[in-house]
């Protein structure tokens, strides 16, 4: 085990401002608090943290993740609180260890999940600082390393996992060295046959003497030489797992595995990169399909190189990389070997370049300076990953609800979801779902999509769904009141109503069926007297229409104009105010104020649609609140009406604002039909209450079908 002197001096020799007196209180803090527990290998518990500090100085990281690194376990495995931590050792060290917590608790949640690539995105995206990602890898390296010790079916999940997402990750940040070897151990422990018997037939070819690797490293070396370049070759077998991957893509046995062996050449400089490239594919002939040009195109973790295969010296099937000296310390060891190949061993101060490269390299931005202030990760920062009962990743938008979520899973389920538990609690359908929530969707067969819904889900097919649903059930009433209106038109006219009749008009009103022809009658875009005469031709109007055309709408006496003040709070001084004409809101509504230009500030209510335009300007917006006396002035609500078109209508709804105290201050007729009438009416009331009694007073009209707050 590392010593604790031995450690500061690692740390020291990266990092010339390490706090040592703060990596000396994290030693013994650590190993005290991890006190008497023990490794399964029976070492002493605070080994672990220790070792993993020391793969950390190897990473080239800074001294706050060290000690991190050193407090890792605490928070999860001891009576260690973020807070204690945070006060012994700071902000930064305290919220990388919070980080790793809540790391180390998504890993217990998740059954041994076959969507790797979520999980990776997952951990991506929790990872908010890369530094605990990166203290998660040394933690994983140091826990597969030991990974004998523990007990058989312990061993093979933990084995799955890491060749699944930690190597996958530790590529993609470009640490081969570390890939590599979380490759091994996990593919010595999962496929110990195969590991074996393939290790057990290179030390078999090595016997035979046919050892090639130093011969061919010799003879690649005078090649260069002869030609004026300056070179190191180094050669080996490849590693048994990637060699056993290479068995299962292409469904080959060992003996029919001709490169087993490659080949580096380290160059100074790019140039003699690809003149060395021409000296081998001169000298040797070429594989087909082997050669690729990494350093014009570099891979997306930032690898470069060359690499060819050729029929090489002894003619033997070889694969070549050639590089620079450079680009290989950057492929062993990450980007932290660029930064320190660049500054010598000098620490560039607190200000860990490396680091913000490798956020660079993750996140491929155009222009890094913008963001790369920090070691935060803004990967996946756009999307949120929830678990499912069972433990399978769900992929959301950021601002996910319980909704999207249950769309994700099946539009079933989202057509039927009526709540939801997160993490175990019964929370709204509209509560945003954080990274690792557990989320469970309650059901049931009589639910049906809900506009309310549309107003916080973010999903496009949660969207697309509930919209799906509203149209087709809005078609529904459509239809079944075109149907009453014309059944009734054509009683009131004497004449024989049929669906045959209908049949053969279908096609003056560009209907498919007669269903069709119901929806539009109801939703008022076919006049029934249209229909009527399609399917009489003979028929004359009757004076009925002219009925409905002579109803005149009653004039109506405004109240005279509100002259103080608007009574609202959080309004900017001075500034001039009005009620948006989209949403009409009033006393007891949520407001909010959105700063137009030129007209002061529009106040809506805070569900209204038209707010989404501003989404993106949260400059505009301001939180107001209604003030004390709002009430004692008049408001404006407006309601829609649908209303049966016989006599007396009209006034009937004049009598019921009159005896509820309200008044209108303006009428529109929408459309009309012989039965039905739509109207819009304005109403003058005190507030939200006030206009509800009105809305229930209208319902219990015989003349009112339909009665509504308009939107
Ligand atoms: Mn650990």
């Amino acid at each position: 085990m590392l010593r604790q002197y031995e450690l500061v001096d690692l740390v020291k020799s990266c990092d010339q401002d390490a706090d040592e007196d703060a990596l000396n209180r994290a030693y013994v803090f650590a190993m005290k608090k991890h006190g008497a527990q023990l490794r399964a290998s029976g070492d002493p518990y605070y080994s672990h943290p220790v070792e993993v500090a020391g793969i950390l100085t190897k990473f080239k990281l800074d001294c706050a993740s060290v000690i991190a690194g050193l407090l890792h376990d605490t928070v999860e495995d001891t009576d260690t609180t973020v807070e204690e931590v945070r006060q012994l050792f700071g902000d930064q060290v305290a919220s990388l260890v919070d980080g790793l917590t809540k790391l180390a608790m998504i890993e217990q949640k998740s059954v041994y999940t076959k969507q790797a690539e979520n999980f990776r995105k997952l951990l991506l995206a929790m990872s908010e600082d890369i530094r605990v990602l990166l203290i998660k890898l040394a933690d994983r390296l140091h826990n597969m390393r030991t990974l004998h010790f523990l007990a058989p079916e312990k061993r093979t999940r933990i084995a799955r996992e890491t060749l699944d997402i930690y190597a996958p990750l530790a590529e993609r940040i470009g640490m081969q060295e570390v890939k590599s070897e979380l490759e091994e151990l996990a593919f010595c422990e999962l496929y110990k046959e195969a590991h074996d018997s393939i290790i057990a037939r290179l030390n078999f070819l090595r016997e035979q003497g046919s050892n090639l690797v130093p011969k061919i490293i010799e003879t690649l070396k005078k090649d260069m030489e002869e030609n004026g370049v300056k070179c190191q070759v180094t050669g080996r077998e490849k590693t048994p797992y990637s060699i056993w991957r290479k068995m299962q893509q292409k469904n080959a046995s060992f003996e029919q595995l001709s490169d087993i062996m490659a080949f580096r050449i380290c160059v100074d400089d790019i140039a003699t990169c690809y003149q060395a490239l021409g000296i081998i594919h001169s000298k040797y002939h070429m594989v087909p399909r082997r050669f690729k040009d990494y350093i014009s195109t570099p891979k997306p973790n930032g690898y470069q190189s060359i690499h060819t295969g050729v029929i090489g010296p002894e003619n033997t099937r070889i694969e070549v990389q050639i590089r620079t000296h450079e680009m290989h310390e950057i492929a062993e060891k990450g980007i932290a070997a660029h930064w320190a190949y660049k500054q010598g061993q000098k620490a560039e101060g607190k200000n860990f370049r490396w680091i913000r490269e490798l956020l660079e390299i993750l996140e491929r931005a155009s222009n890094p300076e913008e963001f790369l202030e920090n070691t935060k990760l803004e990967m996946y920062n756009d999307q949120v990953f929830c678990f499912t009962p069972k433990g399978d990743l769900i992929g959301l938008p950021v601002n996910s609800t319980p909704v999207d979520f249950a769309y994700a899973v099946h539009s079933s389920v989202g057509d039927t979801c009526v709540g939801a538990k997160i993490n175990g609690e019964i929370r709204p359908l509209r509560t945003v779902l954080q990274n690792g929530d557990q989320v469970e969707i309650l059901t049931s067969k009589a639910q049906h999509p809900s506009t309310e819904w549309e107003r916080f889900v973010v999903t496009g097919k949660a969207k697309a769904a509930i919209r799906r649903y509203v149209r087709s059930s809005k078609r529904d009433q459509f239809i079944v009141l075109g149907q009453e209106i014309l059944e009734k038109m054509f009683k009131n006219e004497g004449l024989e109503f049929s669906e045959k009749g209908l049949l053969s008009v279908m096609p003056n009103f560009e209907a498919e069926s007669i269903n069709d022809i119901y929806a539009k009658v109801g939703e008022g875009l076919v006049s029934g007297w249209d229909v009527m005469k399609a399917v009489y031709p003979a028929y004359k109007q009757s004076k009925l229409e002219k009925v409905v055309k002579a109803i005149k709408v009653p004039t109506f006496q405004k109240k005279k104009k509100n002259t103080e003040p608007l009574k609202i709070e959080g309004l900017i001084p001075g500034m001039a105010m009005h009620f948006a004409g989209c949403c009409h809101p009033l006393p007891g509504d949520r407001i909010v104020g959105i700063v137009t230009t030129g007209k002061g500030v529009a106040v809506h209510r805070a569900d209204c649609k038209a707010l989404e335009r501003f989404a993106g300007e949260p400059e505009r917006w301001l939180d107001i609140a209604w003030g004390e006396g709002a009430e004692n002035q008049n408001h404006t609500g407006r309601l829609k009406l649908m209303l049966s078109n016989e006599p007396g209508s009209l006034g009937e709804i004049s009598n019921i604002m009159a005896r509820n105290d309200a008044n209108i201050s303006n009428l529109n007729i929408v459309y009309r039909t012989v039965s039905y009438f739509e109207i819009m009416v304005d109403v003058e009331v005190k507030n939200l209450d006030h206009l509800n009694s009105v809305i229930a007073d209208l319902k219990s009209s015989k003349v009112v079908s339909y009665v509504a707050r308009s939107a």
